[in-house]
């Protein structure tokens, strides 16, 4: 048994009737795959900030920097209200240790990106934010935080899922200790992960570390915090894994006979070459490491960051 990861969630994406027309928005993936290793806090800020269940709909309208929450038809404005309370319930989720949030796409309470805001013409532009998705990610700047409209996209989910369980793995270190060895021995662990997302977060994060004993560990653990959830932001191109994949091939050089080597030079290229998913280098490294008893690479979260059977590297 696993520890289940706590993530937020906009509550009608697990099947609530919480929708302003008393339906829901159930997604099955989150729901019964990502389930699987998430245990979900919902949020549904239209009612927790007190409206019922059928309501009338609701559109942002005004700036797109700071719009005004109001009823499509009669015009009633919920900013305050919903204001008010998101600023109490983001209080609230302080204490429930999240390690991401999955928002409602478009809504103008939930949405995290390219929501319409209307002007007084009735023209929409997509450049808005939701309140609450908006007031939660200005409290909680470093947590993951996607839409289902977005985890539809191979790369995107993959990196979602790939932060939350690498914030996991921060979360758990900062539970134990404050020390400079530990953060070191995380670092070690972590290295290769951050080379895919970033080689200029790699060097710096490794002169971080290198020089740590000279700093305040509080003012330590902060900066390494920032770097890390900001490098595993930054895309992983093919060019980048390949590079880490060929870092990865040095390992062996003494072991692997001629023919494994061109054994995985040939996946590496059809790897390069879209011919196979990242998963295909990604297993057979894994079976060298496994064979070759490498214990430095065993122990790197790149060559298994999330659960092999959430199938995260078949697709990109
Ligand atoms: S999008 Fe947000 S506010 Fe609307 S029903 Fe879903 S959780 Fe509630």
């Amino acid at each position: 048994m696993h520890e289940l990861i706590k993530i937020g969630i906009s509550s009608c994406l697990l099947g609530n009737n919480v929708r302003y027309d008393g339906g829901h928005k159930l997604d099955r993936y989150i729901r019964d795959t990502l389930g699987r290793y998430f245990d979900f806090v919902p949020v549904c800020p239209e009612v927790e900030c007190g409206l019922p269940v059928p309501r009338e709909s609701m559109r942002l309208v005004g700036e797109p920097e700071a719009p005004r929450l109001l009823t499509t038809r009669t015009g009633v404005d919920h900013t305050e209200r919903m204001l008010a309370w998101a600023a109490d319930r983001v209080r609230e989720l302080e204490g429930e240790d999240l390690c991401g949030f999955i928002f409602k796409k478009d809504s103008p309470s939930s949405g995290m990106t390219r929501v319409k805001v209307y002007n007084s013409n009735g023209m929409a532009v997509r450049k808005g934010i939701g309140l609450f998705a908006r007031t939660f990610m200005d409290r909680f700047p470093r947590l993951p935080v996607e839409d289902e409209g977005r985890l539809h996209d191979a790369d995107l989910r993959n990196n979602f899922i790939e932060r939350i369980f690498a914030l996991r793995r921060w979360r758990t270190l900062l539970g134990t200790t404050r020390k400079i060895g530990a953060l070191i021995d995380f670092h070690a662990h972590e290295k290769l992960l951050v080379m895919a997302h970033s080689p200029e977060h790699y060097r710096q994060m490794g002169r971080l570390v290198g020089t740590g004993r000279q700093l305040n560990p509080e003012i330590l653990y902060e900066t390494y915090e920032r770097l890390f959830m900001q490098t595993l932001l930054r895309k992983c191109t093919p060019a980048k894994n390949i590079n880490v994949l060929q870092h990865i091939l040095g390992y062996f050089k003494t072991q692997l006979s001629p023919d494994e080597k061109q054994e995985m030079l040939e996946i590496f290229a059809r790897y390069r070459n879209g011919d196979v998913p990242l998963i295909v280098p990604i297993t057979i490294a894994n079976h060298y490491v496994r064979k070759y008893e490498q214990a430095y690479l065993a122990g790197q979260t790149y060559l298994n960051p999330h659960p092999i059977d959430l199938q995260l590297r078949n697709q990109v």
